[in-house]
Order: structure tokens, then sequence, then C-alpha cells
């Protein structure tokens, strides 16, 4: 692997392509334009399945499109409703949680995700995480509401027992200017 930490929005898609095989099931937790749907549903195959949640109408408007386009209308279940009401539209384990936190670069900055609801969401998540499966967070702490997620994030996942997960966290400390950071939450298989 080449350039491995240079960006860790596709550090987290390498991690998805190691744990994901067909016919698996994904949740993108803030699908925004759909690019890491369609990454997802390409992942998973036609028999896998995708969940995908936003807040906003034009997010499932703007995804379906891109899916359709790769014929990946299939394998993915588009929900307009927020990551913290996961438990209401998921009932079956899953392998891949992943958050691309904040707000969409070219959308709304003030339609953002927040702490209190980000945090609900990764509690609920790891009820459906199969063991194995892992949870991905790129937090972006460059802005205020990334800057309060990351310290309720760092702060809660630290005090995951670590007889059940693995909790690991990539910030580039070179970097200027507040760079992404990269949040895992991997639960352990059992020994
Ligand atoms: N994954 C997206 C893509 O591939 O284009 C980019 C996601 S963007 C950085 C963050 C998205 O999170 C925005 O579209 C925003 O509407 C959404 N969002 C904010 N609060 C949310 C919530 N409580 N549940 C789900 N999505 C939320």
């Amino acid at each position: 692997m080449k350039d491995i930490f240079s960006n860790v929005i596709e550090l987290a898609k390498k991690i998805c392509k190691a744990k994901l095989t067909e016919g698996d099931r994904a949740v993108d937790c803030t699908m925004g334009n759909g690019n890491d749907t369609a990454f997802l549903s390409s992942l998973v195959g036609k028999d896998g399945r995708v969940y995908a949640f936003d807040i906003q109408e034009q997010a499932l408007v703007n995804t379906s499109k891109k899916l359709q386009e790769l014929n990946f209308l299939d394998r993915a279940v588009l929900i307009c409703d927020g990551h913290e009401t996961i438990e209401k539209y998921i009932k079956e384990p899953v392998r891949v949680f992943l958050f691309n936190l904040g707000y969409l670069p070219k959308g709304d900055h003030s339609i953002t995700t927040q702490k209190e609801t980000t945090l609900q969401a990764v509690q609920k998540c790891l009820n459906l995480l199969e063991p194995d499966g892992i949870i991905l967070l790129v937090i972006y702490p460059g802005h205020d509401n990334g800057k309060a997620e990351q310290e309720a994030l760092v702060r809660y996942s630290s005090t995951l027992d670590q007889k059940n997960y693995n909790v690991a966290r990539i910030c580039l400390t070179n970097q200027v200017n507040n760079p992404p950071e990269l949040l895992c939450v991997e639960k352990v298989l059992p020994r």
C-alpha cells in the first residue's frame, strides 16, 4: 500500500475494503452526495446491502441518481432520517459503519452533524456491530462543531472495554490547519 496516511478518508476506504466482502451489510451513516454509499455498494456486491442515512431530502435525490447510474440501486436502502434513529430501520448485524461527519462542502454549512446525536448513533451502532466489524468515523476538528464531536467521541470511545473493542485514533500530527482524523472502533472476535 502506498501513501497510506496522507488522507484519512482514503484510509477509511482502505479499511472498508479490507473488512467487506460480497454479501455483507454496511451502513453509510452520513449519505451526503452518495459517494460513500456508492463505494460501499461496490464492495458488498449484488447480494449485500448498504443502508444510508441523511436528514436532507436532497441527499437521497443525489444518491439515488448516482446509484442508478452505477446500477447499484437494488443494493441500497436510502433513509431520510437521523443516524441516531438507526435501531428503527436496521434489525440485522452490520460489518461496517462509516461516518463522514460535518457538513457537505458545497452545501448548507449550518446542516452539520452534532455531537449529541453522533454519540447516540455510535452507541446504537455498537449494539448492531458484528464481531470483527468496525465503526469508522472521519472527524473534522477544524470547525467548532467538529471540535466538540472530536472531544466527545474520543472521551466516550476511550471508555470502551478493551476485552470487547479495539479503539484506534489516527491523526496526522505534522499537518497544519486541524486536519481531519479517523477514529476506529473494532469489535473483537470472541476467543
Ligand atoms: N458521505 C457523504 C458523501 O459521500 O458525499 C458526505 C457526508 S457530509 C460530510 C455529512 C452529511 O451528514 C451531510 O449531508 C449532512 O446532511 C448529514 N447529516 C447531518 N446530521 C445528520 C444526522 N443526524 N444523521 C444523518 N446524517 C446527518
